[in-house]
Parts: structure tokens; sequence; C-alpha cells
């Protein structure tokens, strides 16, 4: 059965329990070796209050304009239905599970990246210290565990702004009490659906940005696939990604 989460974002408090919640679950404790006492505190700070998604954040509470609280959602990885990240890792250490998970197993990531140039949502981020690239695994352990528990940041949420469950069920609970929705087959096929009064533009959602991936990447397979990509075509595939990417964010920004 394929379950979503679904986060309806006029119950958002902008509390940030679920950030609290999710560094907590997947021990994401700022990395505190060699720092003084004050800096520990300053990247406590931070870690709660992030203002992108990082190796230690893998959600956050975005904001759009700091001035206008209905202008902020929760993000976190997708968990697309055919999802970018899988098809482009050559190392397949990435996993789209019936249950509707992405999840990235950290002893197969070579740190190749790709997935980071392929994802539509920008989600995935590296880690320098473990060597591997992390992101939400939709608390894989807790809902597969018996009896099946919700994601760590969907019981800690105080208002009760997300649901985990049947998808289906989900997407038809929103479509009966908001106008906007994005997710679950609405504008997008993925385990994650937003649901709002607001338009979702105005709330700062982008909408998925698919950055014409070659072909070519889904030829490599590995490990021949991984030395490919250290010369030659792959490299230039990879750039021919990032020089994309970087044209959208400028047309965006303009
Ligand atoms: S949002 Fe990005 S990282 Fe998450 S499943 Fe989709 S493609 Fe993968
Ligand atoms: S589902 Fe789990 S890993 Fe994903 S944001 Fe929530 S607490 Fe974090
Ligand atoms: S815990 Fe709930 S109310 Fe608080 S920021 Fe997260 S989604 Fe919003």
């Amino acid at each position: 059965m394929v379950k979503a989460k679904l986060i309806e974002l006029d119950k958002c408090t902008e509390c940030r329990s679920c950030v609290t919640a999710c560094q907590n679950q997947n021990k994401n404790e700022p990395n505190t070796d060699g720092k003084k006492a004050d800096e520990i505190r300053k990247a406590y700070l931070e870690c709660n209050g992030a203002d992108e998604l990082s190796h230690e954040d893998w959600t956050i509470i975005s904001q759009k304009d700091p001035k206008d609280p209905t202008r902020y959602y929760k993000k976190q990885c997708m968990h697309c239905d055919d999802p970018q990240c899988v098809k482009n890792c050559p190392a397949h250490a990435i996993t789209k599970y019936d249950n509707g998970a992405v999840v990235i197993d950290p002893e197969k990531c070579e740190g190749v990246k790709l997935c980071i140039e392929a994802c539509p949502f920008d989600i995935p981020k590296f880690d320098e210290h473990k060597h591997t690239v992390v992101k939400c695994r939709l608390c894989f352990e807790r809902i597969t565990q018996n009896p099946a528990l919700d994601p760590a940041c969907v019981t800690a949420c105080p208002s009760k702004a997300m649901k985990f469950g049947e998808r289906d069920e989900l997407v038809s609970y929103a479509k009966n009490k908001y106008k906007y929705i994005y997710g679950g087959g609405v504008g997008w096929n993925s385990s994650v659906v937003y649901a709002s009064n607001v338009p979702i533009e105005e709330v700062g959602i982008t909408r998925a940005q698919i950055h014409g991936i070659p072909e070519l990447l889904r030829t490599i397979t590995h490990p021949v696939g991984v030395v490919m990509l250290a010369g030659g075509a792959g490299l230039a595939a990879l750039n021919a990604m990032k020089s994309r990417k970087e044209k959208v964010a400028k047309a965006e920004s303009k």
C-alpha cells in the first residue's frame, strides 16, 4: 500500500518541533568536534532555525518572506513516484519502496553526487564527514516496524498539521478541505502532499524542475559508471546538468 505524508500548511504554526524531532530521530546533532562553547551554542541555534536543507537538516521550515507568516512551509524530500535521484545513482544506492519511501543506503553511496544534481527539488545534501549523500528517509525504520509508527516529525507536531497514512485517503481528505494541493498525484506524483488554502506558489513551494537529464546517464552501470564519471562523457553530462540548473536559478531570481 502506498503511504503518504500530508502536510496541512494552514495548520502549521512554524514552531519547528518537527525539525528538532527529525534531528533527534536521525541523530543529526551538529558536529561539535574542536569547537568552543559559544560556537557549539551558535551551531545548535542555527540547526533549529536553518533556512536551507543541509547534511544536518533533513527538514526545515522554509520562509519565502520572514515578515509574512503565511509564506512558509515544511520542506523535505518529496518521496517522488518516479525519482530522478534513483534513476541517476550509478551505485544503485537509492531505493524506491512500495510503501512510497525513497531511501539512500549509506553503505552503498559512493558520494558521486549525481542525485544532488538530478533532484528536481534540490533535496539531497552531501555529508563531508561521512562521505555520503543524505536526505529525509520518511523515517523508513519507524514506518515499517511492527507495530508501525508514524514518522517522527508527524508525531512531534503539536498542531497536528501532518497526517501519515494511505495516500489515496489522504488526498481525498485534502481535496474536500483545501483549495490547493501539490503532490500525491496532483501536480506531482509523490508520497509527500501539501494542502493549503493559499496558492502553492505564494507559500513559496517551487514546483519540480526537471533538469533535462541526459539519457546517457541511464546507461552507466556500477562500478564502471563511477570510473566513466571521473572523466569523459559522464563528466560532460554532469557539467551540462549543472549549467542547466544555474540557468534555471538565474531565470527564477529575475
Ligand atoms: S525529491 Fe529529490 S531526493 Fe526526494 S525522491 Fe524526489 S528526486 Fe529523490
Ligand atoms: S519523515 Fe523522518 S526523516 Fe523525514 S523529515 Fe520527518 S522526521 Fe525527518
Ligand atoms: S511541528 Fe507542525 S506546526 Fe510545528 S513547524 Fe512543524 S509542521 Fe509546523
